[in-house]
């Protein structure tokens, strides 16, 4: 059982390297650009277990009870929360996350600030970007963005690391990730060293790739079709 799964995660994580490598190739950039986070939510420990042992060393979740027991089972790899987090959820995920992909609101920012400095831990945030007005998938509209960048800047306990995407569903993915590419450099004109783009999923990856991604977020292409309630 555990070694049947083992060969599929291999043969999974092979083909997305494989998309990965010709995606950089094709927009020019070097592979090592492109940190490939393992989306790992509804998936058993065991699973990120064999996904570490093949190589990774970052994944992501989107529950605060999921992840938090997975990062106390495991806490020697990065784990990134990559889902909406609940203000008080707030000071939970600080205490094991390396990396918050969705920081849309200065509430948040301050209430991760505070769980961080409580726990005596730097956590890295990513401004989540709204690509589309008419979708309902989160985010701080990008004019929004430069003062919750600078407010996170300015807090004890974070380091504003970039900006963070979904794009929008049932539309091309390009045209979305060209504007968040320009609100990321319009960041790191103010913030130099908030480079990180995380944008790109199993189905527009290479999209996300060609538009200048630093973080791609892959779960299905790795793991698996996850079983219902799908998200
Ligand atoms: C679940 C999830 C992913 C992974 O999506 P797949 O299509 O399964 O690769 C990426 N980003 C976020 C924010 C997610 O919630």
């Amino acid at each position: 059982m555990s070694a049947d799964r083992a060969a599929e995660l291999a043969a999974s994580l092979a083909e997305v390297e494989q998309r990965l490598v010709e995606a950089c190739v094709a927009a020019g950039r070097a592979r090592e650009e492109v940190l490939l986070l393992a989306v790992t939510k509804t998936w058993p420990l065991s699973d990120v277990l064999l996904l570490r042992d093949l190589g990774l060393q970052a994944f992501g979740e989107n529950r605060d009870q999921e992840a938090a027991g997975k990062a106390r089972e495991l806490p020697g790899v990065h784990w990134h929360f990559v889902g909406q987090v609940q203000t008080n959820k707030a000071a939970s995920v600080a205490a094991y996350a390396s990396v918050v992909h969705a920081l849309d609101r200065p509430s948040l920012a301050q209430a991760l600030s505070r769980g961080a400095a409580k726990a005596g831990r730097t956590v890295e945030v990513l401004v989540q970007v709204r690509l589309d007005d008419a979708d309902g998938r989160g985010g701080a509209a990008p004019d929004d963005v430069p003062a919750l960048a600078d407010l996170a800047a300015g807090l004890p306990g974070l380091r504003l690391a970039g900006v963070m995407a979904v794009a929008p569903l049932g539309q091309d993915p390009a045209p979305a990730f060209a504007r968040l590419h320009d609100v990321a450099a319009r960041l790191r004109a103010d913030h130099p060293d908030a480079a990180d783009v995380s944008a790109g999923m199993s189905g527009d990856l290479e999209q996300a790739v060609a538009a200048g991604a630093t973080i791609v977020r892959i779960g299905t292409a790795l793991l698996g079709r996850r079983s219902p309630p799908a998200r």
